[in-house]
C-alpha cells in the first residue's frame, strides 16, 4: 500500500499503516494521528492502546441478540419486565441504544451487525440472520420489527428478512415512514423515533 510519504522507522509506519485501516481515516489523517501520538505523554498513548484491548477482551456478543454487552445474557435479554413476543431487528448495536433512548419499546432486539450489500461483498453469511431464524423456532416470538435503516440496504435486508420470517408464521412489522430516506436510526431524534415504531406497518 502507498501512503504517498517517505516512511520513517519501521514502528512509525505500522502505526500509520493501521490507522488508516479504520472507517472513515485517509492516509493524511493516519499520518497526523501518528504523529499526534509519537509526540503525544506515553500515557495517553497508553491509555488509548488498553482502551483499545480492553474492548477486545471484555466485551462479548450477547448469545441471544447478539448485541455487545460484558455480560451474557445482556441486560435487555436478562430483563424480566420486557416483552418476549416482540424482537426489533437493527443495523448495529447505536440503532439499539437510539431506540432505548425513546423509552418507548419494551420488547427484545436482534442486531444484525450490517446489512446486505453486494456492491461491499456483505452476503446473508455475513450477518446475524441464522441467529434471529433459530431464535423464532419456538413459537413465543409473535412480532418483528424490522427497524433497518431507511435506505436502499436497509429496505433491501428488510424485504429479505420478511420473506425468510413471514413464512414461519411470524408477523412483521417495517418502521412507518416518518424517517426521512437515507436516514439512518441512530441519528433520528426521539419523537420521530417513537413514532416510526408506534404507526409500524405489517409487510
Ligand atoms: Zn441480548
Amino acid at each position: 500500500m502507498s501512503l504517498g510519504f517517505v516512511p520513517t522507522a519501521e514502528p512509525v509506519s505500522r502505526l500509520i499503516e493501521e490507522l488508516h485501516r479504520l472507517p472513515g481515516i485517509g492516509p493524511k489523517t493516519a499520518q497526523r494521528l501518528a504523529y499526534f501520538l509519537l509526540r503525544a505523554p506515553e500515557e495517553q498513548a497508553r491509555a488509548l492502546a488498553e482502551a483499545i484491548v480492553n474492548v477486545k477482551e471484555k466485551i462479548v456478543l450477547c448469545s441471544a441478540c447478539q448485541n455487545i454487552t460484558e455480560a451474557d445474557p445482556c441486560l435487555v435479554c436478562q430483563d424480566e419486565r420486557r416483552d418476549r413476543a416482540k424482537i426489533c431487528v437493527v443495523e448495529k448495536p447505536l440503532d439499539v441504544l437510539a431506540l432505548e433512548r425513546t423509552r418507548n419499546y419494551d420488547g427484545l432486539y436482534h442486531v444484525l451487525h450490517g446489512v446486505l450489500s453486494p456492491m461491499e461483498g456483505v452476503g446473508p453469511g455475513d450477518l446475524k440472520i441464522g441467529e434471529l431464524l433459530a431464535r423464532l423456532r419456538d413459537g413465543s416470538v409473535k412480532e418483528v420489527i424490522l427497524a433497518t435503516n431507511p435506505n436502499l440496504e436497509g429496505e433491501a435486508t428488510a424485504m429479505y428478512l420478511s420473506r425468510l420470517v413471514t413464512p414461519l408464521g411470524v408477523k412483521v412489522t417495517r418502521l412507518a415512514r416518518g424517517l426521512p430516506f437515507g436516514s439512518d436510526l441512530e441519528y433520528a431524534d426521539q419523537m420521530t423515533l417513537t413514532r416510526a415504531l408506534e404507526g409500524r406497518q405489517e409487510i
